[in-house]
């Protein structure tokens, strides 16, 4: 691979604060050598002439193909779709690296729109597999020679009740731009474009989004008030074309699940995610009947924080233990050490994302806020993003994206179309590292303050992984059927809504102003993809009992849990977990995991005193 080409004249940004991690900055040479590399022109290239020639060998033929021909065009149909899927990666990296460098913007831009091309080539190729009748496909799917392409095979088919025809399909395709696409875009640039104005001591001062939201973590009561306040005013300001983009984002969903007949708002995200309804439900009533826990540890808060009363904006307010900066040669230390304890082969993939550069962490303007893990393609590596500002959720995040990064490279030999896991299993590694990390510092630390404040973070993390995503996915079922039922939506009537989904999760712990009426608004699942936030409850909760099984089995599991990652999205989640042992179809699975969060609450009570 390329070594590291440093950042031309042309691309290098002023440096406003490197943070604590100042230097460590990703080297994308692995992918291409710059947004001018001939190289990203000629991929593209490659990729759309091997489309067209891919369909002019099998176009109107996919029914003909017997099973050693069939591999081979999925072999060829993989193969077409590397190289773009490469630029593509390039593309989506290097802005989120530099967002404000309109030759990051352009290129982006270029590389989506010749994908579209070349998806459009390439759409025939899955209509005509999926348009053939289960006889046929089940006799191909039987023969050893498609055995590696089985899952994929089947799990395309799992649409044939829900694909158009070509030129239907082309035609959504390409409306979406200036439809969905264009509504979701315009989502994102207001929220970006927003300034919320905040009063404190007198001043008055501008901030976007994440600031003012990160006001919310504040020590001091005022500053987390005037923040709430301020995130209102902003949103109240905007809601009536934020609230356009929800009712018509919400609409064309309404569409689309009509024209493609599902019946209910949530099965498209569900066959999506291998997964059955009844699944989902029992993991949402598992937690709806867990509620209670949630104002148990709001009260236990209240009483830490020297308050009578939590109102909303105190929800995220620190216990007093957690501050204190960590170089970000530390959290490498504690995360590569927590790895390795419990396998060394996970610590020696985590390790190559520092020392081969697979890791940009210092704070750039510019640069995209978060963090993330990118798969790229399986004949790169992955790359993982983040903000590292110092403090102990930033640890955290460095151990959740580079378990994404474990789990992305052991899976990495499937291939393009089975490295990733559906969104339900994908959490799955950087939950686990998460854990492994929480019980290394709770082992190191003896002071029982910190101790305390360590445990309540987690708690916190885990009741807004579990809980909070489960009362959103609620609200966004009621959303669904209220517009559906009721014509386009006043906000009040959203508001309604959304407080309806929440307030039962805190029962009596926490009192919700009117300015929560209004939260809602910011929310980008809503609008980038429906029913999402179910899959963070799952993830978290499967991992929880992945945990129970390492307790009881101790080292026999971690060769079982490393096949786990290494199989990716090669198998449904539910035939992989399986083989773990564990039956994500059984109603009552769901609440072990809950059972743990039980426990880590009464120990927070226990160390309070
Ligand atoms: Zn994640």
């Amino acid at each position: 691979m390329n070594e590291f080409a440093p950042r031309s004249a042309q691309e290098a940004t002023p440096l406003a604060s490197g943070g604590p991690a100042a230097g460590v900055c990703w080297n994308l040479g692995d992918l291409f050598d710059g947004p001018d590399d001939p190289g990203i022109e000629a991929a593209l290239d490659r990729s759309a002439q091997q489309a067209a020639a891919f369909a002019s060998e099998y176009r109107g033929r996919v029914g003909e193909l017997g099973a050693a021909e069939l591999a081979a065009a999925m072999d060829a149909y993989e193969a077409v779709q590397e190289p773009a899927s490469r630029a593509g990666a390039y593309a989506q990296l290097l802005f989120a690296s530099d967002t404000a460098t309109p030759r990051h913007g352009a290129l982006l831009q270029r590389v989506q729109e010749r994908g579209t091309e070349i998806r459009n080539l390439l759409l025939f190729f899955e209509l005509e597999w999926v348009g053939l009748s289960d006889e046929r496909a089940d006799a191909l799917l039987e023969d050893p020679a498609l055995a590696r392409r089985r899952h994929l095979l089947a799990s395309m088919r799992r649409y044939r009740r829900h694909v158009l025809s070509e030129p239907e399909e082309r035609i959504l395709g390409e409306t979406a731009n200036t439809g969905r696409h264009a509504m979701s875009r315009l989502f994102d640039e207001i929220m970006s474009a927003l300034r919320f104005r905040v009063e404190r001591d007198g001043k008055s001062e501008e901030m976007g989004e994440e600031e003012v939201l990160s006001l919310l973590y504040a020590p001091e009561r005022e500053v987390r008030r005037a923040g709430a306040r301020s995130l209102t005013t902003g949103l109240r300001e905007n809601a009536r074309t934020l609230a356009f983009i929800f009712n018509t984002l919400v609409h064309d969903k309404t569409i689309e699940d009509r024209l493609r007949s599902y019946a209910k708002p949530m099965d498209a995200r569900n066959l999506a995610n291998e997964i059955d309804a009844a699944s989902v439900d029992s993991l949402l009533s598992a937690a709806v009947a867990r509620y209670p826990l949630v104002g148990r540890y709001y009260r236990l808060k209240a009483r830490l924080l020297g308050l009578d009363e939590l109102a909303d904006f105190d929800r995220y307010a620190p216990i007093a233990g957690a501050e204190g900066a960590r170089s970000f040669d530390a959290a490498r230390r504690i995360v590569l050490d927590a790895y390795a304890d419990f396998a060394p082969r996970m610590a020696d993939v985590a390790r190559r994302f520092f020392e081969e550069r697979w890791i940009d962490a210092e704070l750039r303007p510019g640069k995209r806020g978060g963090a993330f893990c990118a798969s790229t393609v399986p004949s790169v590596h992955p790359y993982v993003l983040l903000n590292y500002t110092g403090n102990l959720r930033d640890v955290m995040t460095v151990a959740h994206e580079l378990g994404h990064g474990i789990h992305q490279h052991l899976a990495a030999p499937h291939g393009l179309f089975e490295q990733n896991t559906p969104l339900t299993t994908a959490e799955t590694a950087s939950v686990f590292g998460e854990m492994l990390v929480f019980r290394r510092l709770m082992r190191e630390e003896s002071d029982p303050r910190i101790r305390l404040a360590l445990l309540c973070g987690k708690i916190e993390d885990a009741f807004a992984t579990v809980f909070r995503q489960v009362a959103m996915t609620r609200f966004e079922q009621s959303l669904h059927a209220a517009r559906r039922a009721e014509g386009e939506l006043p906000i009040e009537r959203v508001n309604e809504l959304w407080m309806q989904a929440n307030q039962p999760m805190f029962g009596d712990s926490v009192r919700l102003t009117d300015d929560y009426a209004w939260w809602w608004l910011y929310i980008p699942h809503f609008v980038h993809s429906p029913f999402y936030c179910y899959a963070y409850a799952y993830g978290e909760l499967l991992v929880l009992a992945l945990l129970r099984r390492y307790d009881e089995e101790g080292d026999a599991f971690v060769p079982r849990y490393l096949e786990l990652l290494e199989a990716g999205g090669s198998q449904p989640p539910a035939t992989l977990l399986g083989r773990i042992g564990l039956d994500v179809t059984d109603a009552g699975f769901w609440d072990g995991g809950l059972a743990l969060l039980e426990d880590l609450v009464r120990e927070a009570e226990t160390l309070a005193g």
